[in-house]
């Protein structure tokens, strides 16, 4: 599956934190992330990971473009709900593309720990379906 990992700046230390701990599984998926998120995750977890801009400057809507063409699976965004963001129409539209296409988005956490653990039970397996 094709992932997308973003996080924003108060929350790219889960990010390391979650993808420590999910490595095993994380590696058997392609995975993408804007960038500062995926230099963070790569030093800290040694995942290989396709590097988009900086969320500010455009990653957000490089990861929306893939959407719209059915090459992303599952998007796993940690939020910061309670700092103003200079993107914030980028964010919106990303999330926005999510609901139009039906891509699996979750935005804290908590839903990607149960997101994770269903990608690596084989509940993913419709996406395939639709390719
Ligand atoms: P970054 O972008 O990974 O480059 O920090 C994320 C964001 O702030 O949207």
């Amino acid at each position: 599956m094709n992932i997308a990992l973003i996080a924003h700046d108060e929350k790219k230390q889960d990010m390391v934190n979650f993808t420590t701990a999910y490595t095993s599984i994380l590696k058997k998926h392609t995975l993408y992330a804007t960038g500062t998120t995926g230099t963070r995750i790569n030093e800290a977890t040694g995942l290989e990971i396709e590097r988009f801009q900086s969320g500010p400057l455009g990653g957000d809507q490089q990861i929306g473009a893939k959407i719209a063409t059915n090459d992303m699976d599952l998007v796993i965004f940690f939020r910061d709900p309670l700092t103003a963001q200079p993107h914030e129409p980028d964010i919106s539209a990303l999330m926005r593309l999510c609901d139009v296409y039906q891509i699996p988005l979750v935005t804290n956490l908590g839903g990607a720990e149960v997101m994770i653990r269903a990608l690596d039970s084989g509940l993913f397996d419709w996406r395939n379906i639709t390719k």
